[in-house]
Order: structure tokens, then C-alpha cells, then sequence
């Protein structure tokens, strides 16, 4: 196929394709997603090896959110039966993180609910990632807190935070349509506090949530113009109790269509699968690590994912292995400033059904299947809310 052949060489570039190949790559056909994903794959081979990083979440503080996201168990009114509370202690924050990085994780990814952190949530956060980083040695740490005011990002990363996460989610067109309570706008003005401030930012989107293909490329090249470093790809988990919870719009192959438009705008940069992915990829995701080189290792904010061990077989079972703290994630022209290094990272969003928005989505793992189950019908036998890990009294997946 032409176009393919035409995107490899734009990606080996690090040249953005126009608007319409981004398009065309969504409109492919079933037929021809391995087409899609060898080609996608030479792009991410060409920038990243086989190399896998794994990311962990620690939910600090869960639910009770005043923003009104639609995609989010944590909203204002959710009716989701999620876990809440408060603040973690930096103890214990850190004995959540320290399980992720013993199951491989190399970088902790700390997410508050909240439309985002006083200056007294600041100083937690900040005696939090201190306390992180004295008892692991080496791990990044990204802050996924909301919007942030003038002069947070610069206290984060004086803390010691290597990365910030928000992410945009959608287009700027319809922004307003999945949250009244802040503006795109407000978004994109955190990511550069981030950067200004010289964290790595990281900044992704959710698919799923009844967009249009001219969305998701919008959103896409909207996250390319703002160069975060890392860019973790959502796919709605549509939860019982808020307001999208009807909206089963994927399938495994338009998940890895979307994966690999993200990495074709998207060629150089740590391309994250985040929230959604064992619910909408399922036994496919194998053919997803051809095309993201990072991933979640383990459960999400307010969903299971599935076992951390599962995670890792699958990782050596498709033939990549995990990333090392000494290995640099970047390629070395974006590695200087940015995440991947060990000087900085990149995150997700609040969502996070993985880094990267505020959300919380998961996975299960757990779940009996149905019967009989068929590609894009509703798969709500795959969503587990969260009852381990941080918050609880039982040992966390990792
Ligand atoms: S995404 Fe973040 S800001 Fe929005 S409702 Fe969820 S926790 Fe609140």
C-alpha cells in the first residue's frame, strides 16, 4: 500500500504525515490492519527497539472530584462504585510505588483526583516523591495532580518530580461537549507550565468516547504541535454510573488502527497504552506492543488491570523485553531535555484509566467471559473496579 510505504519513510523522518494519511490510516479496513501494524511497527522499532517501559500507578487520592468529566468514575454525581479517599501517607504511597518498580516498573506515576492541587497539596505531593525517591533508587516519578497554578510546576520539580501528566483527551472542537467544568484551553496551558517549568511532559488522549476520526486526528496533531514526551492512548473504559457508560464504540483492530495513526503523527515520542487496554484490545494485545512502546504494568486508578505477571509474559511471550533503569527511553535527539532519560519522564493524564487524565479506567482480568462473546458488543464482564492496592489493606497487582 502506498500510503504505508509513504508513512514508514515520514516516520523514519520524524516527519509528520498530513492530515488526510492520518485519516486514511483510521479508514483502513479489517483486512488490512497486519498491513497497518507492520508497517506502524518499523517506526517503532526504528526509534525504540523492542524495548517495553513499564509505568505504575498510585492512586493518591481517590473520587470525590468537584470536575465534571463524563469519562470519569471519579466525577461530580458518579454513581460508579469506586474506591474513595483521602490523601496517602508518603509511607505508604511509597510501599504502593516500591511494588511496581520490584514487578519492573520504571517509572511511578502519581494521580490525585481533584481539579487540581492547592499549595498545601503541593507540599504533600512534593514530601511524598522525596520519600519515593529515598527508598527507590533510580525510579522517575511523574505528577498527574490537574491543573496547575503559577509557580506549582517549578515546586514539583524542585521535589524531585521528573514528569507531569495531563493530557488534552479529545479535540479542542469537542471539548466542551465531555466537560463543562474547564476549558481545552486550561489543558494545554498546564502542559506548558509543565514543560516551562522543565519537566517532561506528558499529555495524551481517550478513544472511544463517540468521536469522530476527525477528532482523534485533531487531538493527535494537536499533542504533536505541544511536543510532550510521552503520550498515553485511553481507550474508554465506560463505567457504570457516569455518563458515557453506554458508549462501546471499539474493537481490537480499531484500537490498534488508532495506535498506529498516534505513532505515525507521533514517531519519536514514548507512545503509551493506558487505561482500556485489556477490555477493548484483549487477546490482541500482543500486536499493540508492535506499535506503543510503553504500557501500565498492573492495576489502574479506580479499575483492575490484569495480573502484573501476565503483563510480563505477554511482554516476553511477543518477543520485547522490559525497559531497564539504565536503558534511556528517548531516542538520543530527545533525550537531552526530555523524559526516557533518567533526568525526566513523561506521564499520562488525569484520567488515567491509565496515566494521562484523571479518569481511572482498568481492567480486569478476573471477570468470567460471556458465553459467546463478539467483537464490539459491550464487554462489561472485563471491568473490575479496583479493591486492592493503594487505599486498601491488600497488597497491590504489580
Ligand atoms: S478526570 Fe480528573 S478532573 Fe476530571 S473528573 Fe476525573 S478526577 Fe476530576
Amino acid at each position: 500500500m502506498n500510503l504505508l510505504n509513504t508513512l514508514v519513510d515520514k516516520g523514519l523522518r520524524r516527519e509528520a504525515p498530513t492530515r488526510e494519511e492520518a485519516l486514511a490510516v483510521l479508514a483502513t479496513s479489517d483486512d488490512d490492519v497486519l498491513d497497518v501494524v507492520a508497517a506502524a511497527a518499523k517506526v517503532r522499532r526504528h526509534w525504540f527497539g523492542r524495548r517495553v517501559k513499564l509505568n505504575y500507578l498510585v492512586n493518591l487520592k481517590s473520587g470525590l472530584c468537584p470536575e465534571d468529566c463524563s469519562y470519569c468514575s471519579q466525577r461530580l454525581g458518579s454513581k460508579a462504585d469506586i474506591l474513595k479517599y483521602t490523601w496517602l501517607k508518603p509511607d505508604d504511597a511509597s510501599k504502593a510505588a516500591a511494588a511496581g518498580v520490584s514487578g519492573g516498573a520504571k517509572r511511578v506515576c502519581l494521580v490525585a483526583s481533584g481539579r487540581g492541587p492547592t499549595d498545601r497539596d503541593v507540599d504533600r505531593v512534593s514530601e511524598t516523591i522525596r520519600t519515593i525517591k529515598e527508598q527507590n533508587e533510580d525510579v522517575e516519578v511523574c505528577a498527574c495532580l490537574g491543573l496547575l497554578s503559577d509557580g506549582q510546576a517549578e515546586r514539583l520539580r524542585a521535589a524531585g518530580a521528573d514528569a507531569y501528566n495531563h493530557n488534552l483527551n479529545t479535540s479542542e472542537a469537542t471539548y466542551a461537549d465531555i466537560t463543562t467544568t474547564h476549558t481545552y484551553d486550561d489543558r494545554v496551558d498546564t502542559v506548558r507550565k509543565a514543560h516551562a517549568a522543565g519537566l517532561s511532559a506528558c499529555s495524551g488522549l481517550i478513544a472511544g468516547m463517540g468521536e469522530t476520526d476527525e477528532d482523534l486526528v485533531d487531538v493527535v496533531f494537536s499533542l504533536r504541535a505541544l511536543d510532550p514526551d510521552s503520550v498515553p492512548v485511553n481507550f474508554l473504559i465506560p463505567f457504570e454510573g457516569t455518563p458515557l457508560a453506554k458508549e462501546w464504540n471499539l474493537t481490537p483492530q480499531r484500537c490498534l488502527r488508532i495506535l498506529a495513526m498516534v505513532r505515525f503523527v507521533c514517531p519519536d515520542v514514548e507512545v503509551r497504552i493506558a487505561g482500556g487496554r485489556e477490555v477493548h484490545l484483549r487477546t490482541m494485545q500482543p500486536l499493540a506492543l508492535h506499535l506503543a512502546n510503553s504500557i501500565f504494568l498492573g492495576d489502574y486508578l479506580t479499575s483492575e488491570g490484569q495480573a502484573g505477571r501476565a503483563d510480563l509474559e505477554m511482554i516476553a511471550d511477543a518477543g520485547f523485553e522490559v525497559e531497564s533503569a539504565d536503558q534511556v527511553t528517548l531516542p538520543e535527539h530527545r533525550a537531552a531535555g526530555g523524559c526516557g532519560s533518567h533526568e525526566s519522564a513523561g506521564c499520562g493524564s488525569h484520567e488515567r484509566a491509565g496515566c494521562g487524565s484523571h479518569g481511572g479506567g482498568g481492567v480486569c482480568g478476573s471477570g468470567a467471559a460471556s458465553p459467546d462473546p463478539q467483537a464490539g458488543e459491550p464487554r462489561t464482564d472485563l471491568v473490575a473496579v479496583r479493591r486492592r492496592g493503594a487505599g486498601t489493606d491488600l497488597a497491590p497487582n504489580a
